[in-house]
């Protein structure tokens, strides 16, 4: 989370940090800030709420070399105090990450007579390098990040350096050649002045100035990186005609599956994993928010195709419980991202227990693809939006393609059919509209399914929870009268799945349930039968086209994706922008 932005050249500095800054403000946006640069003085800009606040401030902000931050708060409140940059003595500081060790060294840095301007745990970085500093700004960092723990990517402006210094350790950081010279946490921020890019190593300090970056590893040894063309992985970061991110993501999906096929169906190595996967113990599926639940869908589909015992984890549990795996287990983590920090932790301990490490992700220069032996690519293109959507279904793309062995093509052409059957639902979503006014006029929504729907439930339900913060729940239908039964009466809302024909009876049992309590019901389907008996019977009844069942979470994942959407307009809440969230989750 967070953003950072870093420019050295020519040009000002303010407003090229300040379109970075725009283009990143979906890692973060509770507050933001900009230092600049000029014949040794430096200027900052900073406060409370989103990106465009600082504007207004942009022409105070003088020199042609400055850095920029855009906030997802870890510590301290979102106030104008602890927006970034945070100033001490000569230097400047953003931070992306987290300093688990603040307390202490802000201790010692009390002790020593500094005084503290904010809550934040970067601050310290900021006095730390006043404390080494001897005129030599990489010596003043890397000595400085020696007394670091937690994980960090660090952007400096020092009055007496034409130039600023980045690091990293477990936060994302890319630096950028071309017209100047730039770091930002995503490459969308390099904002087409940058022809190349390149992704420096865990620890190395790069000085960044206007004629040119020279990289050093964490002993101030010089480093040759390699840069790569920025067009080889040109972010596609324009809403186009679509109000918000968010609908033009949900009308991305096809495209997705249909990109993530033709890309994974002819990946060189596909066979070696699905030979590993064949031969595999055990497979492990690890994941967190929708990724998690991509990987429950994964748990099926590879638990129908292997003999393996399959799971799904939580990343930020089984970093600190593994799932027992051994030389023989695959370990497949999903992260749109690639940066999540519990999957990427959770992975590497997967490898270091000596699994095959599949990584099934959406970017392909994140750091989870450093760790992965095999990288399956999620086509989704850029995903803005907070909420995840078509990279969610690109990752079970991702996963059928897994799920056969020996007939991947075959199982391609099947996705293609999905991929038509989700244009048709992003086509006709009125039902959406008439579901999502159910949704704003209840007190609770319950979405539930059987089998693969029970799975597909929990993701729609995450989705409106996420961008209309209307409190739901999603689980097997089944479970219904084991407990949540006890809260259903007129208020409240249960969205059904019902997609799989020798599943549905159990299903309309449940429907009956929560119509004897007066319960709200709406009724997501692929089955025209079972549209015809419930939709005189519910309050609303939305036909899908008809899918097999194991493709049906093609269709209901866009179906409630819409309703999410819809229902976050009615509340007028920004679906794109959801409160106290941010995309890339890089902090444990
Ligand atoms: N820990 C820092 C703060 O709260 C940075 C947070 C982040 O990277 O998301 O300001």
């Amino acid at each position: 989370m967070c953003g950072i932005v870093g420019y050295a050249g020519r040009d000002r500095a303010a407003e090229i940090l300040f379109e970075g800054l725009k283009k990143l403000e979906y890692r973060g946006y509770d507050s933001a800030g900009i230092s600049t640069r000029d014949r040794g003085e430096i200027f900052t800009a900073k406060r409370g709420g989103r990106v465009e606040g600082l504007r207004l401030s942009l022409k105070e902000l003088k020199g042609t070399v400055g850095i920029g931050h855009t906030r997802w708060a870890t510590h301290g409140e979102a106030n104008d105090a602890n927006a970034h940059p945070h100033a001490f003595g000569r230097f400047a500081v953003v931070h992306n990450g987290i300093i688990e060790n603040h307390a202490e060294l802000r201790a010692e840095l009390r002790a020593a007579g500094h005084v503290f301007a904010s809550q934040t745990d970067s601050e310290v970085v900021a006095h730390l390098l006043d404390f080494y500093y001897e005129g030599d700004l990489a010596d003043a960092l890397r000595l400085a990040c020696a007394r670091l723990k937690g994980c960090w990517a660090l952007a400096v402006l020092c009055a007496d350096f034409d130039g600023f210094a980045v690091t990293r350790r477990g936060s994302s950081l890319i630096l950028g050649r071309g017209e100047g010279f730039m770091a930002a946490s995503d490459i969308c921020a390099l904002g087409g002045r940058s022809a190349f890019y390149c992704v420096p190593e865990e620890g190395d300090i790069a000085l960044v100035t206007p004629s040119g970056i020279e990289i050093f590893d964490a002993e101030l040894s010089p480093v040759g990186r390699a840069f790569s063309p920025v067009r080889d992985v040109e972010p596609d970061s324009d809403k186009g005609d679509c109000p918000h991110y968010m609908l033009r993501e949900i009308g991305q999906n096809a495209r997705t599956v249909r990109a993530t096929c033709a890309s994974v169906a002819r990946l060189p190595g596909l066979k070696e994993v699905h030979s590993r996967l064949g031969a595999a113990d055990r497979i492990a599926l690890l994941g967190c928010g929708t990724a998690y639940n991509a990987a429950l869908a994964g748990v099926r589909l590879l638990g129908g195709a292997y003999d393996a015992c399959v799971t799904a984890h939580i990343a930020s549990e089984a970093r600190f419980d593994p799932p027992g795996l051994t030389a023989r287990s695959v370990c497949i983590a999903v992260s749109q991202s690639g940066e999540t920090a519990d999957t990427v932790m959770a992975a590497r301990a997967a490898r270091e227990a000596g699994a095959y490490l599949v990584a099934v992700t959406n970017v392909g220069y994140s750091a989870i693809t450093r760790v992965a032996d095999k990288v399956i690519p999620v086509c989704a293109g850029t995903e803005i939006c907070v909420a995840a959507t078509k990279s969610y279904v690109g990752q079970l793309a991702c996963l059928h393609i897994l799920a056969s062995p020996g007939r991947a093509d075959v199982r391609a052409a099947q996705l293609l059919k999905a991929a038509d059957g989700i244009e048709r639902v992003v086509a006709d979503g009125s039902r959406a509209l008439e579901i999502a006014r159910l949704c704003v006029r209840s007190r609770a929504v319950f979405f539930i399914g059987r089998g693969a729907d029970a799975d597909a439930a929990v993701e729609g339900s995450l989705k409106l929870k996420e961008v209309s913060y209307i409190f739901s729940d999603g689980y097997p239908a089944g479970e219904l009268k084991h407990g949540t039964l006890a809260l259903v009466d007129e208020s409240v809302l249960a969205i059904v799945l019902i997609t799989d024909e020798g599943l549905a009876e159990k299903c309309e049992n449940a429907v009956e349930q929560i119509l004897s309590r007066r319960g709200r019901v709406a009724v997501v389907t692929t089955l025209a039968d079972v549209h015809r008996r419930l939709s005189p019977r519910t309050d609303a009844a939305w036909l899908l086209p008809p899918a097999p069942a194991h493709l049906s979470h093609f269709l209901t994942a866009a179906a409630l994706q819409l309703v999410a959407y819809r229902a976050a307009l009615l509340r007028g809440c920004d679906p794109d922008k959801p409160r106290n969230l941010a995309k890339s989750v890089t902090v444990e």
